[in-house]
């Protein structure tokens, strides 16, 4: 295939205001190479309530919470341990200090990224950890958020509401979801395909 035919989703990073391109990888899915700033995921399968899917952005901007970060830490852990190629081990040993960077700003990312989506341009997918989290973005006239994956208590995975302050709450609690006590595979859902 000639350079430059493939499909590619193409933006302003909201909050550098870089170019982001996110092009397709068959393993990987939609991926940007937009290191050090925000990542970003591509909205293929939108939440449905029942019969109605919802009307999303395409484009939601990744927030990992503390957990999540650690967790991802220890999985490319065990994958150093088994890593005898020096120059793959270095690689992932400079992924995981990036990933290290990271812990302890989730929170405060909040206020610019619940600003940005204010705009209802992009949505914002909270990854709680274990395969869980919850996406939120504005709808016409509301805030809407909905949990995913490996979650234990569906009712308290969904919002409607035009308030910020109520947003924000929905979001620290995704942001803290496995913080908490929780019972730990009572259900395994499957993620979506995201
Ligand atoms: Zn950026």
């Amino acid at each position: 295939m000639q350079i430059g035919f493939e499909p590619k989703i193409v933006f302003l990073c909201p909050l550098c205001h870089k170019d982001v391109e996110m092009i397709y990888s068959r393993t990987e899915g939609w991926i940007a190479d937009h290191g050090g700033c925000l990542n970003f995921s591509v909205m293929r399968k939108p939440p449905t309530i029942g019969e109605n899917e919802f009307r999303t952005p395409l484009v939601f901007i990744d927030l990992e919470s503390d957990f999540a970060i650690r967790e991802a830490v220890e999985g490319l852990r065990s994958l150093v341990s088994e890593e005898e190629d020096l120059s793959k081990r270095s690689k992932i040993e400079a992924g995981i200090k990036r990933l290290e960077s990271k812990i302890g700003f989730a929170e405060k990312r909040i206020p610019e990224l619940l600003d940005v989506i204010k705009g209802g341009t992009f949505g914002l997918r909270i990854v709680s950890g274990r395969s869980a989290g919850a996406l939120v973005w504005r709808g016409v006239e509301k805030f809407v958020g909905i949990s995913y994956g490996n979650v234990q208590n569906e009712e308290e995975g969904l919002m409607l509401t035009s308030q910020e302050e109520e947003t924000k709450g929905f979001i620290l609690k995704w942001i803290h979801y496995w913080d908490g006590p929780k019972l730990v595979g009572k259900k395994a859902f499957p993620q979506p395909d995201l």
